[in-house]
């Protein structure tokens, strides 16, 4: 019998990518809804969008 337990990549956590901001570096994401309650990507240190 041929085959066996195959190995699935883990599914990427988007929270656990490492975020690069242009003010602080390594960082990671924070979320924020605008005025027209967009959500919106920002640096969980400094508050700049991403
Ligand atoms: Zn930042």
């Amino acid at each position: 019998m041929q085959g066996g337990i195959i190995d699935k990549d883990m599914p990427m956590d988007a929270s656990n990518v490492m975020i690069i901001c242009e003010k602080c570096g390594p960082t990671r994401i924070g979320h924020q809804f605008d005025e027209d309650g967009a959500k919106q990507r920002v640096c969980v240190k400094c508050g700049g969008e991403l």
